[in-house]
Parts: C-alpha cells; structure tokens; sequence
C-alpha cells in the first residue's frame, strides 16, 4: 500500500493540533463521537496550557479520489521554540511538511524558524493558511506574505479552517497527490530510524520509528547503533492514535516498538536500530540536544532526596534532552544541577516533578554555560556560578550567542529599537513587508535574552510582537563572577556571574534585594558584594533592639511572651552558631526574578 509522510509546522497557537483533529475526523481514525479538541494533546499539562510539548505520530487510513487506499502518516509537533530539536527529530521521518500560517496574525517568526528547519530537512514544503473562518481573517494579506517567504504562485497556497472543516478534504487530496514517496536507500537488511520514545511500567521503552529500509517484527532481536546494546522485540504496531499491534512495521511505516527496556539512557532519540544478526549502518545526521539553559532543583525537605533522583530518572526515559547531575550546596543541602532546552522546559520539567511526583522543590535562578580558559591552560565548561574561577585565573571566557527574529507592527519598531542596545543586541537584517510589518533579525548573547527579553519586547509592542531564536556561535565575553558575603561568609548560591559593563548595577542589586529580605538578627549584620577581590558594594542590617516586644501596647501578654522565647532562642543560636542562618524562605525571595 502507498505510505505519505507529513508533519505540520507552524507558529504557536496558529492550529496545527486543531488542524491534525479534523484531518482525524475526516479519515475516521477517530470517530466524532470520541472527538474532544487537540486529541493529540494527552499530556494533562498539554490540555491545560493549550500547547503541544510531545509530538505525537498517527496513521490515518485515506482513500484518494481515484479510490486507491494508502496510509497517511502524520506527526504534529510542538510549536514552542524551546521544542525546536523535537520538531527537527519529526522532520528526519518525514518527506513533507504543512507550513501553517494563521490568517488572523500572519507570517510570524517562529514560522521562519520552522520553515528553515523543514528546508534543512530537505523537505517538500505544503503552504496552506488556516482560520479563514474568522470574521478577523486577513487572507490576502497572509498569502503576500507566504509568497515573498517562499517565492511560490498564489494559487499553490492552500485554504483552511480547522474550526469549521472548510478546506480539510481538499488539503488530504492534494497531500495524497503531491507528497513524495517514502525515502529509502533500498539496503539489504532492516534498521530504523528513532525519533523519539515514552516509558510504560509494563512495557518499558517504547520506540517511535521510521522504518528506513527492510521491516521489523516482533521476536527480531535488534541493536542500537550507537548505544550499543540489544533487545528483543515484545512487539510492534502503529498509531492510530492509540496504539495498535501490527504483525511487522515496513520500510517507510512510521510505529512504535516495545523494548522491556527499564534503564535510562540506553535507547537515544537519533540513534538507529537494526538487526543484530544483519547489522546496517546508523542513519547520518542527528545530534544530541545541547542543553541552553542550567538551574539547580532541590527537595523542599532533604528526607525527599531519594524521591528526586528516582523522579528524575523516570522522566529522562520519556524526555531524552533533561540532562541533570548530583550537587550539594552548603545552604540546600542535596539536589541536582540541571539543563534544559530553555525556559519553557524548565518550566515544564519542574512542574510534571510537582505533580507526577508530588515533590516540593527549589529551583534556582537559571543561567547559562559559560566556556572558561584559565592560566594553566585548562578549558571547561563552567554551568554554574561558584564554580567560576578567580578573576586573577581566568584567560578567556566564551558565551553562547543566539540569532533572534522579532516580527512586528510598524508602529511600534522604534521602542524596540531603543530597547536593543541595553540588551547588547545588534541588527543584523531588516526587511519590511509592505506597510504594516517588519521583520527584524539580530543578534544577541543568550545572557541577555535571559533578562527578560521577551516580556519586554512583548509588552514595548503591546503584546503585537512576535520572537524567535536559534543558538548561534560561542564567542568571546567580558564577564566576570560577583560573590555575595553576609556577615563575612560567602554565601554560595548568590553568586553570580555579570559582565563587566554592569557590574556595580548588578553589587548594589544584590545587597539592596537581600537588605530587604533578611530579617534582623541580634547583631549587626555586613552586607557585601565582591567584584574581582574588591568590594563594590555594602550595606549593614542593624541589629534587633534589646526588648522586641517593645513596640506592642496594653494586653497581648501572650504575644509579648511568644516574642521573648523567640527572642531568647535567637540569642542562643546567635551564641552557638556565631553566624547569620538563612533561611529557605530568604533563598527563595533571593532566587526570584
Ligand atoms: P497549535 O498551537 O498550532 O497546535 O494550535 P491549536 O490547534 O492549539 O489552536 C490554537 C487556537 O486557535 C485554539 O484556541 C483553537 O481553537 C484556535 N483555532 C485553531 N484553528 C482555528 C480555525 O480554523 N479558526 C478559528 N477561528 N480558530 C482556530
Ligand atoms: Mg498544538
């Protein structure tokens, strides 16, 4: 039977996953009935926040209207940038791809992004635009500018609405007609390609495949290429978009195979597998997701220690690019340095902990990797601050720097320019879309974008402006580490690293944030903030007068006896420790932006 594979790409919110349920309903691979919107979307987390994190595959059954039967395989993908290496894993197993843009909002720029992961994929590229239903639909104004991105006719761009089903038949019709078929090198034995995976208690591993040459069965003993180990195959099948057992999944089919694998890290997304007694060659071209962004989780409570790592590894057999390592930070006690693929994963990874596994946690400020070279000649990766060497050892610092695409009303390009040079962003290409839009392309360190570049651009625009980026190149910095010192201690997880030209900014940030929020002891406390050996910026709490109960008038006599135990407590503390105990809830209000 003829196969065509496809995915849809889009900007967020621009209704791939609407667009994915009615193509379901309309090939009766669900049925109406058991309809509700974004099936695709199982994730409770999905559901709620309205947007795709897993991609999903499914096969749908289609008959073309010369009557030929053939099996369409789509897989919809997760719109949000931090995404971008799930969207490019789906791109390998595939030969098409839907480019969907939103008639109400235009080309926006993660549309650019994905464009240009689908062209490096060597995709054939499908423009069609969506919600033309809306009364605030502007639909030829969106096709000039699928036009000037694609140099393409009008009459090649498709019309949809994944509201109303308007356009659907057709878009499956041209589809069925125009995709190419299945790529394949026509090897002589079996492999396929891994594009992503999921873990069941019963079942362990369950690899999503595209089957790039031969086929695979159930009892095959198979091997991954580059991890190395083998397994026998508990069982194959497609998505359709529950799982359903297949007798064996050909070239070209896009599946799912069940491992019994229960240990982490030993399917990876990108690797392929083959047969162990037949073995081909991996299939070239993928790389392992680089973590961008880096931020330490700890238990609330250290007795949940043992909770944290197993959760931990449950949920990097279902999300290969969380990557984590064990700290012990003197203040939090144990818990793991992580990275991510940016902020919105961090945020998703700390929240599926919080439910999935019901721990409370801290979670630091995030930062970023820092490439350092020090005088005996030593180049490392540096992720986290106190880790940072001396001012007095460093020879050169590197940074990641980030390509951002902002798309934006005319109206409202000046305040975003103003913005820039506070960001150290510079233009690097500009392009104006007839009167209403311009595109704006630039660059920037990753640093800067963590500063909350996006709120602001977002809010200097109204809400109008639409960003985007990609990693770019390491390149030199002028950045330096600031410890924070309370009463003459350091205290590790302030520490910083800042670049130079803010320096002072940053010191007197710190004291002032942490002059707010500690709480008066029984001795004058010293606020510093080092720079380089040198302090650059202090301030003293002054200490707690003599009677704390001085202020409250007439009867609360139980108050007033409360406030002196406490007060006689601290003062034994004080005696005992000598020091300055700060509290989980100071840490907190430190950490927050
Ligand atoms: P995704 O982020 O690309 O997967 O987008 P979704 O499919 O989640 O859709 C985003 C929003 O647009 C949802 O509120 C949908 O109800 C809405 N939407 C999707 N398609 C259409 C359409 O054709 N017309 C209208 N009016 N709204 C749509
Ligand atoms: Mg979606």
């Amino acid at each position: 039977m003829k196969i065509r594979n496809f995915s849809i790409i889009a900007h967020i919110d621009h209704g791939k996953s609407t667009l994915a349920d009615r193509m379901l309903e309309y090939t009766n691979t669900v049925e109406k009935r058991l309809m509700k919107a974004q099936v695709l979307d199982s994730m409770d987390l999905e559901r709620e926040r309205g947007i795709t994190i897993k991609m999903t595959p499914v096969r749908m059954d289609y008959k073309n209207a010369l009557g030929e039967e053939m099996i369409l395989n789509l897989i919809d993908t997760p719109g949000h940038i931090d995404f971008s290496y799930e969207v490019s894993r789906s791109l390998r197993a595939v030969e098409g791809a839907v480019l969907l843009v939103d008639a109400t909002q235009g080309v926006q720029a993660q549309t650019m992004t994905v464009l240009e992961m689908a062209r490096e994929a060597n995709l054939m590229i499908i423009p069609v635009i969506n919600k033309i239903d809306s009364p605030i639909a502007n639909v030829e104004q969106t096709e000039d500018e699928i036009m000037r991105l694609l140099k393409c006719s009008r009459e090649s761009i498709m019309r949809v609405s994944g509201k109303t089903g308007a356009g659907v038949k057709e878009l499956l019709e041209e589809l069925s007609k125009i995709l190419p078929e299945p790529k394949t090198e026509k090897l002589n034995g079996s492999r396929g390609l891994i594009f992503d995976f999921e873990y069941s208690n019963h079942q362990g591993v369950i690899i999503y495949t595209r089957i790039l040459d031969g086929s695979i069965k159930r009892d095959d003993v198979l091997k991954f290429v580059a991890g190395g180990s083998d397994f026998i195959v508990r069982e194959v099948g497609t998505f359709s978009p529950s799982k359903e057992a297949k007798d064996k999944l050909s070239e070209g089919e896009i599946g799912y195979i069940v491992t019994g694998i229960k240990e982490p890290g030993i399917a990876l997304v990108g690797d392929t597998v083959t047969l162990k007694s037949k073995p081909l060659p991996a299939f070239p071209g993928y790389a392992q997701p680089t973590p961008l962004v880096f931020a330490s989780v700890y238990p609330e409570y250290q007795e949940n220690f043992d909770d944290l790592r197993t959760a931990f590894g449950k949920l990097k057999l279902s999300d290969s690019s969380l990557v984590y390592e064990e700290e012990t930070s003197g203040a939090l006690g144990r818990g793991f340095r992580c990275g991510f693929l940016g902020m919105l994963h961090l945020e998703i990874v700390t929240e599926r902990l919080r439910r999935e596994f019901n721990l409370n946690l801290i979670v630091t400020t995030p930062s970023i990797t820092y490439e350092v070279t020090t005088r005996d000649g030593v180049t490392e990766n540096i992720y986290t601050a106190i880790h940072f060497p001396d001012h007095g050892e460093v020879v050169k610092v590197r940074e990641p720097w980030i390509i951002t695409t902002i798309i934006t009303p005319h109206a409202y390009i000046s305040p975003i320019m103003e913005l820039l040079h506070k960001y150290e962003a510079t233009v690097i290409d500009m392009e104006d879309w007839g009167d209403s839009r311009v595109r704006v392309d630039m660059e920037m360190p990753l640093r800067e974008l963590m500063r909350g570049f996006f709120d602001t651009i977002k809010s200097a625009s109204s809400g109008y402006a639409s960003i985007s980026y990609e990693a770019g190149e390491l390149r030199d910095a002028a950045v330096t580490r600031m410890d924070v010192y309370v009463a003459e201690e350091r205290v590790a997880a302030f520490s910083k690293v800042i670049p130079e030209y803010r320096i002072e900014e940053e010191a007197n940030d710190a004291v002032e944030k942490l002059y707010k929020i500690l709480p008066q002891e029984w001795f004058k406390v010293k606020l510093q903030a080092y720079v380089k050996g040198r302090i650059i910026a202090a301030r003293s709490i002054t200490a707690l007068s003599k009677d704390v109960t001085g202020h409250l008038y007439g009867g609360d006599i139980t108050r007033k006896m409360k406030l002196r135990e406490k007060q006689k407590e601290g003062k034994k503390r004080m005696m005992s420790e000598g020091k300055v105990h700060i509290s989980h809830e100071t840490f907190l209000n430190m950490m927050k932006n």
